[in-house]
């Protein structure tokens, strides 16, 4: 059977993975993807109920793919950041409140709000219109070995691919990854996210609230009009009885939740319910492959930080790459794929071990971590350089320092 050829094979058309395939197919590379799973086109999709706020370098690297143009419509600027701590109150006099202000770090907004599967539908059909990419069609990647320069991947429907780089963007059940044999190790929290769209009655005012509950963070992200998207984290046996409420009941629920700051409530989505995990491997990469996103680590969606955190392993991974192309040598050597591994660690490393503290810190019943966690918030709101720094640092997401995210040409 005829082996197909191409610079990079990508496993995974999720949304990392399809900006990867843009950025370097655009740049001049040939490109394979196969997902068994692809999207359908933007105008056969709608929003279902799972939404990502993406900071603004994130936003910043996703512009050189073209593909927000074709989503404007369906975000929302996410322009104040409300923390309200409801672990311990029992009485609304006892919320404690703090809120970040883009416009206190001269910003227009933090970052805006996208449903996913409208970001990776637009995206699809933007990978659509590069003329060295091609998407394989109901195949997945069934194993691979090594020849020293190329790694010769076979596909589930027998057909063979002789590529210089392997790309694992295919997830937390990554078979890129376990191809590799990376070591991975993960975390269960026994915890579920339910999310939904809702509508409601109050306007939202473009602010994003997070209340930290004894059970895990219930979130409020603004999409357009008098809708917001539900990320609402509980404990397994909990959240199983909140899904297993009918309607009117959910919808209540929601309501007593949200406070009533965006007044009353109906659901705009059916909800859902995503058992949570954290997981990091050893490595990034192995001979002829790197992995991306959450084939390389899980975050808890505490602090929405997953998806900003994979779009910086694709501007890292797409400039090393270029990098390497631009000065002779091999795409996929030893020496370009240490310097994504490099580029990536710490910012990988850091932002596990901060989502995992914060969201250790939340659900704690200890009276100690309690008063600290108090303290922490009450700080930040009285000291404006503190808070100015959460704000430069912790919710901008600038990390990376590539170009891509500087706004820079690849
Ligand atoms: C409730 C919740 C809320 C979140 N909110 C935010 C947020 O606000 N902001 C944020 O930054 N992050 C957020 N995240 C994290 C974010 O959703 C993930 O980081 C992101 O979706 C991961 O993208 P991915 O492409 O790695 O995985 P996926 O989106 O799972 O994509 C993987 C792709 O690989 C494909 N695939 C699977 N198996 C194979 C195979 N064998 N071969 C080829 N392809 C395959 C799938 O079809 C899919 O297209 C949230 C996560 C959760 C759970």
């Amino acid at each position: 059977m005829e082996t197909m050829k191409s610079d990079i094979l990508i496993s995974g058309a999720g949304i990392p993975g399809l900006a990867l395939a843009i950025l370097l197919g655009r740049f001049g590379l040939n490109i394979s993807m196969v997902d068994p799973f692809p999207p359908l086109p933007l105008k056969k999709t709608k929003p279902d109920g799972r939404t990502s706020a993406l900071m603004s370098e994130s936003l910043q690297i996703l512009e050189h793919t073209g593909a927000l143009p074709r989503c404007e419509d369906y975000t929302a600027p996410l322009e104040t950041m409300r923390i309200i701590d409801r672990t311990r109150a029992t009485r609304k006099k006892n919320l404690l409140e703090v809120n970040f202000h883009a416009d206190e770090i001269n910003k227009p907004y933090f970052g805006k709000n996208y449903p996913n599967a409208i970001l990776r539908a637009a995206l699809f059909d933007e990978m659509k219109t590069v003329r060295n990419i091609r998407f394989i069609k109901k195949a997945a990647i069934a194993d691979y070995h090594t020849t020293g320069t190329h790694a010769i991947v076979t596909l589930d429907n027998g057909k063979t691919i002789k590529t210089k780089l392997l790309v694992g963007a295919d997830g937390r059940s990554s078979k890129t990854r376990a191809l590799t044999g990376i070591e991975y190790i993960v975390k269960d929290y026994g915890q579920k996210a339910i999310t939904c769209l809702i509508n409601h009655s109050k306007s939202h005012k473009n602010i994003s609230t997070e209340f930290h509950t004894p059970g895990g963070p219930f979130t409020i992200v603004p999409m357009p009009g008098n809708q917001s998207s539900i990320v609402w984290v509980d404990f397994n046996d909990k959240a199983d009885a909140f899904m297993a409420m009918n309607k009117a009941a959910f919808e209540q629920a929601l309501e007593d939740r949200s406070g009533g700051i965006v007044g009353s409530v109906s659901l705009a989505s059916t909800p859902s319910a995503w058992p949570l995990k954290s997981a990091t491997t050893k490595s990034l990469i192995s001979d002829n492959v790197a992995l991306i996103a959450e084939s390389a680590h899980i975050l808890h969606p505490l602090g929405a930080q997953g998806l900003n955190l994979s779009l910086r392993d694709v501007a890292a991974l797409a400039e090393v790459i270029a990098d390497a192309a631009r000065s002779g040598m091999d795409i996929a050597s030893k020496q370009t794929l240490t310097t994504y591994e490099n580029r990536r660690k710490n910012d990988i490393i850091l932002r596990s071990i901060a989502v995992d503290g914060l969201h250790s810190l939340m659900i704690s019943q200890s009276s100690l971590t309690h008063r600290i966690k108090q303290s922490g918030l009450q700080a930040i709101d009285r000291l404006p350089s503190l808070k100015n720094m959460i704000m430069h640092k912790g919710l901008t997401g600038a990390q990376d320092n590539g170009r891509l995210s500087s706004g820079q040409a690849l």
